[in-house]
């Protein structure tokens, strides 16, 4: 054995790294919701060769200040949350303050950034083995764009895991699709080697975001989709949910969001087939866009370093209240296929 040593910064962030960036569409995850919590309504994004080349993420956000600028790309530095408090209520995507450092351990990482009001606009990169940020200044808008290039280029035997471009690219685009429905209100914009793969406008009107709902999910899926909007016990459970008639192979179309951040839940996805269970056929997969709405303390986020995984505080009560309202609103549709259940 050799005596004891603190790992270097980069080491350190590469290790962690290993949680939270899998691949171009778990990078593509954390700055879309880095551009999102910083308030975002258009955000563009730029991929080369699946990602694996590049990933840019502009956003018009609120921007990054200059001397916040070197603490970004640090570990376990974050504006999100300061107390152990802020975690029982925390409304943004991110607060572990780990994306960008671990993202910038394991790719070239470029951030240019302006706030409203100010001079100049800034780019950050960080570079060696002690991770030191070097800063320049470089005319942007406001807002930020995050330019991750080569990614797992100084860790090859992750790079070694990443499948075809088309395989990885898919990934991706499964995110961004997952993210433009959680947020109807923001602009998406996608690219892939320099070809327009999806252009979706700021959605107000329940038409509109129907409209972006068919251009992701399928003019299918919304043919046969019912909107629905319950609300009981301090939950609320709105959104679309496909008719019995139009069900998949595989558990390819099933989106739940809770409080607006996209999960796979076990209890979730149990309510959600219970209440499928008699009107589908063995071995078909219920197709639904679902979100759940309730007070952010009754929900714990921190459970996976992905954030796909919530405990909720009640989790009966949320199962029930999943698989009732389903259960109802496909028994309105056809009450000849569902048996009543007894309470
Ligand atoms: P977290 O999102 O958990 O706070 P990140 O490493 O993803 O951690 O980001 C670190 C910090 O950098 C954020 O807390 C935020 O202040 C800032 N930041 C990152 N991306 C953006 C962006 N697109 N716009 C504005 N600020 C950003
Ligand atoms: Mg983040």
């Amino acid at each position: 054995m050799t005596k004891i040593r603190l790992l270097d910064p980069r080491l350190a962030n590469q290790i962690a790294a290993g949680e939270v960036v899998e691949r171009p569409a778990s990078v593509v995850k954390e700055l879309l919701e880095n551009s999102l919590d910083a308030g975002a309504r258009r955000i563009e994004l730029d991929i080369e060769e699946g990602g694996v080349k590049l990933i840019r993420v502009r956003d018009d956000g609120a921007g990054i200040a200059e001397d916040d600028l070197p603490l970004a790309l640090s570990r376990h530095a974050t504006s999100k949350i300061s107390v152990l408090e802020d975690l029982e209520s925390v409304a943004s995507l991110g607060f572990r303050g780990e994306a960008l450092a671990s993202i910038s351990s394991v790719s070239r990482l470029c951030l240019s950034t302006s706030q409203e009001g100010s001079v100049s606009g800034w780019s950050a990169r960080s570079e060696g083995r002690d991770m030191e940020t070097v800063l320049a200044p470089v005319g942007h808008p406001r807002g930020t764009t995050v330019e991750v290039r080569d990614l797992f280029f100084n860790t090859p035997a992750r790079r070694k895991f990443l499948r075809t471009e088309k395989t990885e690219f898919n990934h991706l685009e499964e995110v961004v699709k997952r993210q433009a429905l959680s947020r109807y209100d923001v602009g998406f914009s996608l690219r892939h080697n320099g070809r327009a793969v999806h252009s979706l406008k700021p959605a107000d009107s329940q038409l509109e975001q129907e409209r972006r709902l068919a251009a992701v999910c399928g003019p299918a899926f919304m043919e046969q989709a019912l909107f629905i909007d319950r609300e009981a016990v301090g939950l609320r459970l709105w959104g679309w949910v496909a008719l019995p008639s139009f069900s998949r192979s595989q558990a390819d179309l099933q989106h739940f969001y809770v409080n607006g951040r996209y999960v796979r839940d076990r209890l979730v996805v149990h309510a959600v087939r219970q209440a499928y269970r008699d009107v589908l056929f063995h071995g078909r997969h219920p197709a639904f866009v679902l979100y759940l709405e309730l007070a952010p303390a009754a929900v714990d986020v921190n459970v996976h370093p992905t954030k796909h995984e919530v405990r909720f505080r009640d989790g009966r009560t949320v199962h029930d209240f999943i698989f009732r309202t389903l259960h109802k609103v496909l028994a309105d549709v056809r009450p000849d296929t569902v048996p009543q259940q007894a309470a």
